[in-house]
């Protein structure tokens, strides 16, 4: 489980979460990239207006 830097809310990872992924905050609204850490994930602010990515 991991906590929403905005809120303070927790947020579900689904169980087949990838690194790069984007979770939604249910509360707050705010966007988090995922980032694998040595015990799972962590939460990287993402900004996601639009999903406008260059790549
Ligand atoms: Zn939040």
């Amino acid at each position: 489980m991991s906590k929403c830097e905005e809120c303070d809310a927790e947020i579900a990872l689904p169980s087949d979460a990838l690194e790069g992924e984007i979770v939604t905050c249910p509360e707050c609204g705010a966007s988090f990239e995922l980032a694998k850490s040595s015990e799972g994930f962590d939460l990287k602010p993402a900004q996601t207006v639009g999903e406008d990515w260059g790549q």
